[in-house]
């Protein structure tokens, strides 16, 4: 399996267009160790012929345009195969929308981060072009599935989504239930020929026994590293929301991300979905050392996995 990291960053990316936090200054003045970064997407292959695109970020044309094997190879075509969401964030759908050019697009999901998208949703009518433009593929919790190509051959991938604790698009935020199971999932993948798996949770509010059951005997785990403390946002003044009221679990401290997943066992343990405040993102920053101490990696855009 070849696993593809896009775009690393949270929303916003980084640096991001209104912040002038010091590692978003930084970046762009040159003055800290640190590279920008894309809104996190990542795409995957079996085989390097047949790619499947974990989330669809704003920046998805830039991203696509980064990276040779997900070129059309002849006429109007792609060997992107289908889509595959994680949750409803406008950061994971929005790029839905910039492939509009009158092509079919397949899109794994679950039914209510489809129902989010596309109920009174105006613009998804971009997509409603032609009969059939989008097929949607029902992923159901806790049931692992071939996954097929957009004309139905099986990929060599299977997937396995799994609820793990979330909140509603903020777009929807007050319009839907807050509780419901199937607004966030992490997301198994597996290999059929040699069994090995891709773990891939961007977006934890909480630690719980199911997110440990999910990650259990992954080869690679890629897992939010959104924020590293609680306060990243309210300290500085940006938000008077904690993490976790953003449905991010911190990474650092007492009880974060990297202490409660010191058992893991995976080879390789990535932290994506990084947000611009984050101080793991300067390369030669304290808590980058931290987390390298114990062997987990910072995802970067073009950064590769092979499973
Ligand atoms: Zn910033």
């Amino acid at each position: 399996m070849i696993v593809r990291i896009l775009g690393s960053a949270a929303g916003g990316g980084f640096p991001q267009w209104n912040c002038a936090c010091f590692n978003c200054r930084g970046v762009r003045e040159g003055l800290i160790n640190a590279i920008p970064r894309t809104q996190e997407s990542v795409c995957l292959s079996a085989d390097d012929g047949d790619w499947f695109l974990l989330n669809a970020s704003p920046d998805i044309r830039s991203q696509i345009e980064s990276f040779g094997p997900l070129h059309p190879g002849k006429s109007r075509t792609t060997p992107i195969q289908a889509i595959v969401l994680t949750n409803g964030d406008l950061d994971h759908c929005l790029g839905l929308l910039s492939l509009r050019e009158n092509h079919r697009l397949v899109i794994y999901a679950t039914e209510s981060v489809r129902r989010g998208f596309t109920d009174s949703n105006v613009l998804y009518r971009t997509l409603q072009r032609f009969a059939g433009q989008v097929t949607w593929r029902t992923l159901k919790l806790g049931v692992e599935e071939t996954m097929l190509c957009a004309d139905g051959r099986p990929s060599g991938l299977t997937v396995k989504a799994w609820a793990v604790p979330g909140k509603p698009p903020i777009h929807l935020e007050g319009l839907i239930s807050p509780s419901d199971p199937e607004l966030n999932v992490g997301l198994r993948f597996r290999q059929a020929t040699t069994g090995r798996v891709l773990a891939y949770l961007s977006a934890v509010g909480r630690i719980t026994p199911s997110v440990y059951e999910g990650l259990e005997g992954a080869d690679c785990v890629m897992f939010d590293g959104t924020f590293w403390s609680s306060d990243e946002l309210s300290a500085p003044g940006f938000l008077e929301k904690s993490a976790e009221d953003l449905a991010h679990w911190p990474v650092g401290g007492q009880g974060g991300s990297l202490s409660m997943l010191s058992k893991l066992t995976a080879p390789r343990r990535v932290f994506i979905h990084i947000n611009n405040t984050n101080p793991m993102l300067r390369e030669d920053s304290a808590e980058r050392k931290i987390i390298e101490a114990v062997g987990w990696e910072v995802a970067r855009d073009g950064m590769e996995v092979r499973l």
